[in-house]
């Protein structure tokens, strides 16, 4: 529906494109060596790690259970209480209250087998990555949801840069809308840092999710598949839960080298077209993914692949 003159490309704005291909191999060997239960949440199973994947670890015998917030997770380890259960707390500031919220209440209840193994991610670091890096863009357009929980004091710090931007709801007519006001700022040829989903982001955010991620959260620089480490865009436990730590745990480390062959990184930072990647559409499909992109609907390469079949089949 675009003109040609308009060019939307993708960020690192997918939570499990973004999570390492060595935390799948940690999660992995966390339930294969302790005969631990894995919670997740679905879109992780398939995502391919370094040597493995959840799913080819659930048919070598791991046990992963699919949750879809990580209350379910709680509410898991109390019903039963014989076993061992890990929550993959992945994703961005739209899930880490949740997990925050989950870690409390597994202290307050004395909790003594369940633990979390936290990559969260934060997203202003990565968009002040790709600044640092010269992205050339005229715009971003920022992630509603996880604005919802931060507001808009991160963008209006880029805007302070020169950096301009939008934060726009994902319905089709939300977008149409952020890619119109870019284009009329552009044209009047100054910096913007515009609100277009005012229904559900505020201008100081959530500042219940901000506190709980503070007293559950300290940040940490984290790696991110494709990018590498980051500086301050990852959270880990603050000492008061480290119990719950399931690094710590298990004496888990993650291994930082990416999956070979995989060039998600340059897609993730608007680098190269996901139909540019050589396995695109030929060993790269959504039931066989190569890389992360390819795996949750979120994913870039996913919705390129639904959108294009007609072209690459
Ligand atoms: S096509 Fe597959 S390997 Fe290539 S960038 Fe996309 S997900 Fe990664």
């Amino acid at each position: 529906m675009l003109p040609d003159s308009v060019r939307v490309i993708s960020g690192p704005g997918c939570p499990v494109c973004v999570t390492p291909a060595g935390y799948i191999d940690a999660a992995a060997e966390i339930a294969l060596k302790n005969d631990a239960q894995l919670l997740t949440f679905g879109d992780l199973v398939k995502v391919p790690g370094i040597r493995t994947s959840l799913e080819k670890a659930r048919a070598e015998g791991a046990e992963v259970r699919t949750v879809i917030s990580p209350l379910e997770a709680l509410k898991a380890a109390r019903e039963n209480p014989e076993r061992k259960h890990v929550f993959l707390a992945v994703g961005f500031e739209t899930t880490a209250p949740a997990t925050a919220l989950a870690v409390r209440h597994a202290d307050e209840e004395k909790l003594a087998n369940l633990t979390f193994l936290p990559a969260h991610k934060l997203v202003p670091p990565a968009l002040e990555h790709l600044v640092r890096n010269n992205c050339k863009v005229d715009a971003f357009i920022y992630p509603g949801h996880v604005s919802a929980i931060t507001g808009m004091a991160p963008y209006r710090k880029l805007a302070e840069q020169d950096v301009s931007g939008v934060v726009a709801g994902f319905e089709a007519e939300d977008l149409i809308r952020a890619i119109f006001a870019i284009i009329q700022a552009c044209d009047r040829g100054e910096t913007f840092c515009l609100n277009l989903y005012p229904k559900v982001v505020s201008e100081e955010g959530n500042l219940i999710a901000q506190k709980l991620m503070k007293d559950v959260f300290e940040e940490e620089d984290a790696a991110w598949r494709g990018i590498g480490s980051l500086p301050a865009s990852g959270l880990r436990l603050r000492p008061p839960y480290e119990r719950f730590d399931a690094w710590k745990a298990y004496d888990i480390v993650m291994d930082a080298r990416e999956q070979e062959g995989c060039l998600c990184g340059l897609v993730l930072t608007g680098r190269m077209e996901p139909q540019d990647c050589p396995l695109f559409g030929k060993i790269c499909r959504p039931e066989n993914p190569s890389g992360a992109c390819m795996v949750s609907s979120e994913g870039s390469c996913a919705a390129a692949y639904r959108y294009s079949m007609g072209e690459t089949t």
